[in-house]
């Protein structure tokens, strides 16, 4: 049963490209030497490395890589600080749809969606029309040869997912943020209630 986690991977990498993110192995130490050694092949680029600015951005939550595999699971450590994709279904708060509440970034609680942002996407991951003002920073992310919008966390830098633009959705925004429900945790207590921007 060794080979089903490389199995699965795979299938994911292969099935849904849209929104799968790199896997990481192969991905440079963070850090200066990340820009480094990137190939100007499309394709390898698009497995190599990550043409995203995250890594090299300063966010106000500084930890090192030590600190937060202590502090996180192993699958939260995968999605949030390297930028993996949970399989589709497979959070609870896919369904999820509370009256009201705060959802926050599961590596440092800070405030990212409230309930009346989220919507029924039927894509798999919970899916947000928009975030609390100043709580979610996005990036382009260039891998696996597309041009996304990745989503991180504002304060620690965490990854959330990524955002599509103009698919139709009967929202206000007609955004969809693409969150993995792993880089959440739900607060029914909305602590930004009366910061209503
Ligand atoms: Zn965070």
């Amino acid at each position: 049963m060794r080979f089903l986690p490389t199995v699965v991977r795979s299938f994911y990498a292969f099935s849904n490209a849209t929104f799968r993110v790199a896997p990481p192995p192969l991905r440079p130490a963070l850090g200066p030497t990340a820009k480094l050694g990137l190939p100007s092949i499309p394709f390898l680029g698009a497995f190599f490395g990550t043409s995203s600015s995250s890594n090299n951005m300063t966010y106000p939550l500084q930890k090192g890589k030590e600190e937060w595999q202590a502090q996180l699971s192993p699958e939260q450590f995968r999605i949030l600080r390297e930028k993996g994709t949970e399989a589709p279904y497979s959070s609870d708060f896919d369904k999820h749809m509370p009256s009201e509440g705060v959802y926050t970034c599961a590596g440092c609680e800070a405030p990212l969606y409230k309930a009346n942002h989220k919507f029924k996407s039927g894509c798999g991951w919970p899916a947000f029309f928009d975030a609390v003002p100043g709580a979610v920073t996005r990036h382009t992310d260039r891998t696996f040869g597309m041009e996304r919008t990745e989503i991180v966390c504002s304060n620690c830098g965490g990854h959330l997912g990524h955002v599509f633009k103009g698919e139709g959705y009967p929202t206000p925004t007609d955004e969809r943020h693409c969150v993995n429900g792993v880089s959440l945790s739900f607060n029914k207590n909305d602590p930004v209630k009366d910061s209503k921007a």
